[in-house]
């Protein structure tokens, strides 16, 4: 005997549907993302140009995110030691930040909205905050 299919399996079947749709946007636009990421390593590696820090280079001085390219590269070899030289906070708040970025997709993947939570928007803010006060330490001790 065939189930009748009442109103609560369809909207199931449509959430289920829009659910997977969001996923393979993300997946999509992430492995853009990545593979731009990759390319961009590939041709400071090979040719040792970067985009420069329009902040250094007007100023002088490091930016928060100076060195971020670096630790990328020094990344994708395992070279951790460098990773962390080229920009102490950025290394240490990566994994943080990457969380909170993964839990932001995944809201979005389940509810179709891109809204951070309180939890998240106070790590982002307090992240910032560091970030800032790493630039002003990293310009002032030299490091
Ligand atoms: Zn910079």
């Amino acid at each position: 005997m065939k189930k009748k299919s009442n109103c609560s399996d369809q909207v199931h079947a449509f959430t289920a549907w829009t659910v997977r749709k969001r996923w393979k946007r993300v997946l999509g636009y992430g492995i853009l993302v990545i593979c731009a990421g990759l390319l961009y390593a590939v041709f400071v590696k090979w040719s040792g140009i970067a985009i420069p820090c329009l902040f250094h280079l007007v100023t002088g001085l490091k930016c928060p995110g100076c060195g971020v390219t670096q630790m990328c590269v020094a990344l994708l070899h395992l070279d951790f030691r460098t990773a962390f030289y080229s920009n102490q906070m950025l290394f240490l708040l990566f994994p943080v930040l990457g969380l909170v970025f993964i839990k932001y997709i995944a809201d979005y993947v389940k509810t179709g909205q891109w809204r951070m939570g309180k939890l998240q928007n106070g790590i982002l803010y307090t992240s910032i905050a560091l970030l800032l006060a790493f630039a002003v330490v990293r310009n002032i001790f030299e490091i």
